[in-house]
């Protein structure tokens, strides 16, 4: 695990939708950090889903940020321009012989999962973030997977976790600064998709990618990308990228407890700031929902 002395933090949102009070916390709890610490602050577009993202949500961001008066290193790294960087990642994985393509759309694996009976050995796990998908297109012969490659049926990648705990040398570790050191659990996941039917990666190798080139110290982030960390740290190893510090913030709720998404426009920034509070009342408008 190599960690760079100089500090940088990050705040990497999607424009696929307006930032809401939970990423003004996100993004300053990156800034004052590095801040503290003499250190550098990086905004990174991530627009990978290039049918969910938007230009004018992305001038959203850039306007919301401003009026929270954080500066931040320029360039700014928009994921969409760098295809090529994860397209490479990809392949390494790849030519490793830990990806398989995976046709299958959310219907039929419901359906698969539905008829587990049938085939036990398909029978679901539940993980943190819902059932894990359950290997339909590991278990193709290579025939099939040839035929149906053949025949251009759309499809992802995706890891074959057995193949790559094998080969990774385990445990792994990270340092989480709220929590210690953590033993990444790089399977909580199951066989995640790391390139999309509609474009070459996914959210899950693009980060650790950008992480690595941008030098990114500190991963500051919500606790729902806790488990994502696990399996990040997995990618690192197999990848030969570095491994951050890592700082899992709480999540902004709403009053029935649920959290803030980015549909709640009451509480997008924009929204915020057009109804006249100042930046500054901020904090205490955040532990509100804290
Ligand atoms: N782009 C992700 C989001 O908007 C953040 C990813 C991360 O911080 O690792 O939720």
């Amino acid at each position: 695990m190599t960690q760079t002395d100089k500090i940088i933090t990050r705040f990497a949102p999607s424009p696929s939708g307006e930032l809401h009070l939970g990423h003004a916390y996100s993004a300053r709890l990156n800034y004052d950090f590095a801040k503290e610490h003499g250190g550098q602050f990086i905004l990174r577009i991530e627009d990978i889903d290039l049918g969910r993202c938007k230009k004018d949500y992305e001038t959203l961001i850039f306007d919301d940020l401003k009026w929270l008066a954080l500066k931040w290193e320029t360039p700014v790294r928009r994921q969409s321009e760098h295809f090529d960087d994860y397209r490479q990642a990809l392949k390494k994985l790849d030519d490793m012989g830990l990806l398989y393509p995976c046709f299958c759309t959310r219907k039929n694996i419901r359906e698969e999962i539905e008829d587990s009976s049938r085939a036990p050995h398909l029978k679901p796990k539940l993980g943190p973030e819902g059932l894990i998908y359950p290997g339909i297109c590991k278990d193709l012969s290579d025939d099939e997977r040839a035929g149906k490659l053949a025949k251009g049926i759309p499809h992802a990648m995706r890891i074959d976790m057995d193949k790559a705990l094998s080969l990774a040398e385990v445990p792994l570790y990270w340092t989480d600064l709220k929590k210690g050191a953590q033993k990444a659990d790089p399977a909580i996941l199951g066989d995640v998709v790391l390139a999309r039917k509609d474009f070459p990666t996914s959210y899950h190798l693009s980060v650790v990618v950008d992480d690595h080139i941008q030098k990114i110290s500190h991963v500051i982030r919500g606790e729902d990308l806790f488990y994502a960390s696990h399996f990040h740290r997995l990618l690192q190893h197999l990848l030969k990228l570095d491994t951050p510090f890592y700082h899992h913030h709480e999540l902004l709720k709403s009053k029935d407890g649920t959290r803030l998404a980015k549909r709640d426009m009451s509480v997008t920034i924009r929204s915020i700031r057009e109804s006249g509070i100042r930046p500054e009342e901020l904090d205490d408008l955040i532990k509100g929902y804290l």
